[in-house]
């Protein structure tokens, strides 16, 4: 043969135990890890639908919504962006989006290969929209499908949600959230505020390995996709071939593909363990410790990018690298010492913030005072003054 075994494979690969406290992705707990090791089913075996059955039901509880169409793309956050564009949109059909972020620019790149007509409004990074705001934007452009990001994950911004359903109901639009950075951190209603599809990601707040997008589709968005003029362009992300493999549309499963069977065991694991804590409890960690953390953060001089504390996601804190310092060297210092993850910057702000992210299993008190500890020590190692003495 003329390509032999690579030498590579034949010693074990290294893998080193690391505290992911970036924005992504966040540790698995060790039952998580555990579920994946129980035996591989078919992807059709009644044992394996039993478990994606309730797979649905934590994430309709993760959601809030008693929407039929929830189930998950086997992919990761993006996966989900990308079922959303394909699926609400045809060539031409005009789509709103509010971009103050990379999120916000990746969904104009995808829903651009999609062939929709495309519009822009544009804040800069940490900025949020405004109701108002809103409501003059659509009433311009008149879209099919608003796009927003509960949690802009490049920023740290937290857009309010609440309020915006009504608002596109009342000009015949579907409202489409990017809840990846922020779904299980703060608190998010599905049905109550009119949201047409969300997607998340396993690998954020639910703390399980990356691997699937969750994604639910309200009835509206159900009634735009089956009035397509022409098929999805994506089989794979095709929502009505999904929503039958996931058990959502009452008739016989049929093979779509074949389900990542034992990352839906991680999921089912990571969702009972949602469950289990409660959402306001959830809730109430991630505010409890992100304040925690920008408190310790204000204590060493050091200043967040969002000035406002009601325009920050908990789960993604952003911190302005101050004048004169290396931002690669502290996140380094960071990794080499501790192995623990905190990263730069994204798209509009990189090389102006460091992120930290606090996220499910990862958030808690003792890992904020970690992250201050070793960030005194990285700035003290720059000289930088961090007492306010
Ligand atoms: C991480 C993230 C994504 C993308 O998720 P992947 O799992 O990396 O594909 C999308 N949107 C937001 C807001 C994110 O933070």
């Amino acid at each position: 043969m003329s390509i032999p075994p690579p030498e590579c494979l034949k010693s074990p690969m290294h893998v080193p135990s690391k505290l992911l406290m970036g924005p992504g992705p966040s540790n698995s707990p060790p039952q998580v890890h555990q579920a994946m090791l129980k035996p591989l089913l078919g992807h059709l075996h009644p044992e394996f639908t039993q478990i994606m059955d309730e797979v649905k039901e934590g994430l309709r509880y993760l959601f809030q919504t008693k929407s039929d169409v929830v189930c998950c793309v086997s992919g990761t956050g993006h996966a989900g962006m990308e079922a959303t564009m394909c699926n609400l949109l045809e060539p031409n059909d005009v789509i709103l989006i509010a971009q103050n972020g990379i999120w916000g620019e990746r969904a104009a790149d995808m829903a651009s290969r999609h062939e929709a007509d495309v519009r822009v409004i544009k804040k800069p990074a940490g900025e949020i929209f405004q109701l108002d705001e809103l409501e003059a934007a659509l009433k311009e452009h008149r879209p099919a499908v608003l796009f927003l990001v509960q949690g802009e994950s490049s920023s740290g911004a937290l857009q309010p949600i609440y309020g915006v359903g009504p608002l596109c109901q009342k000009y015949g639009v579907l409202l489409a959230v990017d809840a990846v950075a922020s779904l299980g951190g703060v608190p998010f209603f599905m049905d109550q505020w009119g949201v047409d599809v969300v997607y998340t990601g396993t690998q954020k707040v639910i703390s399980a390995p990356p691997s699937m997008a969750p994604i639910a589709f309200s009835d509206r968005a159900m009634a735009k996709v089956r009035a397509r003029k022409k098929p999805i362009r994506s089989f794979y992300a095709d929502i009505t071939w999904l929503a039958n493999y996931w058990g959502c549309d009452g008739s016989p499963r049929k093979y779509h593909h074949t389900g990542p069977v034992s990352s839906v065991y991680a999921l089912r694991e990571a969702l009972s363990l949602v469950c289990a804590e409660g959402l306001e409890s959830l809730w109430a960690r991630h505010a409890a410790c992100a304040q925690r953390l920008h408190d310790g953060l204000t204590a060493l001089n050091l200043q967040l990018f969002i000035s406002d504390p009601a325009k920050r996601t908990p789960t993604v804190t952003t911190i302005k690298v101050p004048e004169g310092v290396d931002w690669m060297k502290v996140t380094k210092y960071f990794m080499n010492k501790y192995r623990v993850e905190i990263s730069g910057g994204l798209g509009p702000s990189a090389g102006l913030v460091w992120r930290v992210g606090l996220m499910g299993y990862n958030c808690t008190s003792d890992n904020v005072d970690l992250v201050l500890k070793i960030m005194k020590e990285a700035l003290d190692q720059q000289s930088i003054i961090t007492s306010k003495l």
